[in-house]
């Protein structure tokens, strides 16, 4: 009789952790999911999301299905005073889950939390200098992406970027890039691929594009890719996304062989949306 209940009090601990774990949240996640996109959603993305407004009714479809687990699964939390609004969570939402339309994906699977301030904020830096030797400051900063499982962002940044789709800044693509470079681990430049023969492609043409640019950045030239892409190659990735969406036409004819490689990545082709 022992033994008949000790199995039971198992069974039943075994059954009460599958449920809290497993079975309740893919349930709230599936009601998540089926409930009506409202229409206050709706109008806040036409408002503030200009990429939004240029999808076809098939992506902003597919977007807004993005958007709802990725709000259901992400925390934010407001900085320095700010309130965090439905029109903060979405906007924020929407760029983020642009970089992942038509592709595979965990929707930022490790991410957990967004940290908005009002406006650039100033935080703790590190950097070794010559000798090894660590010098502290405190730095500036609009944005930042950690690997461990938060991205941190200004809002006014964050907004001027997505209502001004042409300029090729954008803070919350440049942050979530970072964020799909370092699913592989590191960031590196080299973000997960479909397919392990991308990679050789990636690496090359890639390299030869952030060679160019640092030697550009030396001579002084104008280019169109930002020279903060040429601080390393994890720059490099976030900047050309930024350029990829926002200049499509200006990269394709400028960096062909770079603009490829991105299409086949991002799985899309941004000049559909000028
Ligand atoms: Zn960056």
């Amino acid at each position: 009789m022992a033994i008949e209940l000790y199995f039971a009090m198992m069974a039943l601990i075994v059954a009460s952790v599958v449920f809290w774990v497993w079975l309740l949240p893919k349930w709230r996640l599936q009601r998540a999911i089926k409930m009506p996109f409202p229409d206050e959603w709706e109008k806040t993305l036409s408002r503030n999301n200009t990429a939004y407004q240029r999808l076809s009714p098939a992506q902003q479809s597919e977007l807004q299905h993005l958007i709802k687990i990725f709000l259901h699964n992400k925390h934010f939390v407001g900085c320095d005073g700010l309130v965090i609004s439905d029109e903060i969570r979405l906007t924020v939402a929407a760029e983020a889950c642009l970089l992942l339309l038509n592709r595979v994906t965990s929707v930022y699977g490790k991410l957990r939390y967004i940290y908005v301030y009002p406006s650039p904020y100033v935080a703790p830096h590190q950097e070794l200098g010559e000798g090894g030797v660590v010098s502290h400051q405190m730095q500036g900063r609009a944005g930042e992406s950690w690997q461990s499982d938060k991205v941190v962002l200004a809002w006014d940044e964050a907004l001027h970027g997505v209502r001004n789709f042409d300029d090729g800044r954008n803070l919350i693509l440049h942050e979530f890039a970072h964020q799909l470079d370092q699913e592989s681990g590191s960031a590196n430049g080299a973000p997960l691929m479909e397919k392990a023969s991308s990679y050789r492609s990636w690496a090359r043409v890639l390299s030869q594009e952030y060679e160019t640019l640092q030697e550009d950045m030396v001579r002084g030239h104008s280019t169109l890719l930002d020279h903060y892409g040429a601080t390393n190659p994890a720059e490099f990735f976030a900047v050309v996304t930024e350029t990829f969406y926002e200049q499509p036409e200006q990269m394709a004819q400028q960096h062909p062989a770079l603009f490829k490689q991105l299409v086949g990545y991002y799985k899309v082709d941004p000049r559909e949306w000028q």
